[in-house]
């Protein structure tokens, strides 16, 4: 926190954040306010007895508050952990029996019914916080002083655990350090180039590592403001890019704004940045948006564990379909997965990391922490990917996603890619569905432009066939009207599996 507040305008009546802008809810926080409310709400979770290292859970709707919540914690020494709101109370109690906060701060709207598995876990206690600043936390925190002497921490302290997203398996605790945030932050804040007066359009939710510390912390390093709105509404974006500077958002942002007839290079020519994570950005999407704006979106890659890892560049080459080079102290490599020795140029491996950036382990899983931290530091991500001639790296797909069809290696992109190719055909997921000789069968899930009824199996079949060796052809094709994505916009391929588990046997 010292390190942000080290940052923070020399005049403190400047915005940090303007809440819903042009709404009824319209209000906004400033410097001076975020350091007095951090002050309070660290001497309310002082007084409530934590200690260094408590936990502090959060399962609440994105306010400004909540952000003031995170900073206080780590100022009183604490470790964040915050919880999609849209977990369901048996979910609610894995992760609160998981983590054995001190304090868990829920909606107030289902507080009482959470009572029960706070209770469980041993929750210390249960504190509100509704979406426009009310509830029994800001209630409590007014009592107290603004003034809190942050409680110091090493480099190595945790500051939060943020559980991964979910997409291939249950989710697991990351615990982030402080050097883990920080060094993070600082190198992000340099790369992408922040001025003083940058404006910052957060539409992300902030119980991920995206809209929390990649979005937020770079605002507060920078001592600037953000447009602070409770989800991304494509009208209500359009109407603020002429006051923003830079956005951050996941590929289905962009998507929905090239839906929008007023995207043009008038409404965009006040941004300076556009930048996309958490998902692969089709190459498409990326050559649109250009062409509808003049500004190439710049794709950054990183994970929960890790924060980020890659970045296209600020000046330079963005190349569309790759997350550019290795952000300064990353180390990225390309390794075989049965051998585990680093691969050359342009060959497909499995991506490791290390750097200032890499957790420390999962939240209570030792065995799994030692499964994918190497000896050497090096983090396995699980993620599929190689580094071309020029540096960039490319993300071909999940280890997990990997079809064994027949014997032989599917990586579900390159199909993907040939498929997207077709005329009429907006995207498509591969993945593979058990099958008795084949042990995995290629499996196509296609997206058509709305309203048209082409191409059609057989079409898709023969496209594929003719471009792709016979293993990779897709055994069958189904059609959706839409890919089912969680709230970061992954696609949820496991739910694709499921759903034609049974196709073959
Ligand atoms: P879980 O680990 O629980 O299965 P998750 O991996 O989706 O879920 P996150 O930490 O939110 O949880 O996401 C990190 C993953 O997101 C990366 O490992 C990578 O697969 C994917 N990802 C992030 N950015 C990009 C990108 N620019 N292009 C492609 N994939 C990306
Ligand atoms: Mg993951």
């Amino acid at each position: 926190f010292d390190l942000f507040r080290s940052r923070f305008p020399a005049d403190r009546s400047r915005p940090f954040a303007e809440t819903e802008p042009g709404t009824n809810n319209a209000r906004t926080v400033t410097y001076g306010d975020l350091e007095a409310l951090t002050g309070r709400y660290a001497n309310l979770l002082a007084d409530l007895g934590l200690k260094k290292g408590d936990r502090v859970a959060v399962q609440v709707e994105k306010s400004v508050e909540n952000i003031i919540l995170y900073l206080a914690t780590v100022r009183a020494g604490g470790v964040f952990l915050p919880l999609n709101p849209a977990y369901t109370k048996a979910e609610v109690e894995y992760f609160l029996t998981d983590a054995e906060p001190h304090v868990f701060v829920a909606r107030p709207e289902s507080a009482d019914a959470l009572r029960e598995v706070a209770d469980k876990a041993k929750v210390a206690h249960l504190l509100t916080l509704g979406t426009h600043g009310e509830g029994t936390l800001p209630e409590q925190a007014a009592g107290k002083g603004t003034d809190f002497a942050t409680v110091p921490a090493e480099p190595d302290d945790l500051a939060a655990i943020l559980y991964t997203s979910g997409t291939t398996g249950r989710s697991k605790g990351a615990m982030m350090s402080h050097r883990n945030l920080g060094s993070n932050a600082l190198t992000l804040h340099k790369y992408w180039g922040f001025q003083p007066d940058d404006v910052l359009l957060h539409a992300l939710p902030i119980f991920h590592t995206h809209g929390l510390f990649v979005a937020t912390n770079c605002v507060l390093l920078n001592g600037s403001s953000m447009l602070f709105l409770p989800k991304f509404d494509a009208e209500q974006v359009m109407g603020l890019l002429p006051r923003a500077t830079v956005m951050m958002g996941v590929p289905t942002f962009y998507t929905r704004l090239l839906a929008h007839p007023g995207l043009t290079r008038e409404a965009t020519a006040h941004m300076r940045l556009f930048v996309s994570g958490s998902a692969p950005l089709l190459a498409d999407t990326h050559k649109e948006f250009s062409a509808r704006t003049g500004h190439a979106i710049l794709e950054r890659y990183g994970m929960t564990e890790t924060g980020m890892l890659t970045s296209n560049p600020l000046d330079g080459d963005r190349i569309p379909g790759t997350v550019g080079f290795p952000l300064p102290e990353v180390s990225v490599r390309v390794v075989d997965p049965e051998t585990g020795a680093s691969l050359g140029t342009d060959a497909i491996g499995i991506i490791e990391v290390a750097g200032p950036n890499v957790f420390s382990g999962y939240w209570r899983m030792p065995e799994k922490t030692k499964q994918e931290i190497k000896p050497d530091g090096f983090f396995i991500t699980g993620d599929v990917g190689k580094v071309d001639g020029r540096g960039y790296v490319h993300i071909v797909g999940r280890a997990k996603d990997l079809i064994i069809s027949g014997g032989f290696n599917v990586y579900p992109k390159e199909v993907e890619t040939v498929i997207d190719g077709i005329d009429g055909v907006v995207e498509s997921a591969v993945v593979g569905v058990p099958h008795p000789d084949f042990g995995e069968a290629v499996t196509a899930v296609v997206l058509r432009k709305p309203g048209s009824a082409t191409p059609d199996e057989a079409a898709v079949i023969a496209v594929c066939k003719e471009q792709l060796a016979n293993f990779k052809v897709p055994k069958r094709v189904f059609f959706m009207d839409e890919l089912p994505r969680n709230a970061m916009g992954k696609v949820q391929k496991n739910l694709l599996r499921d759903a034609h588990k049974d196709l073959f046997t």
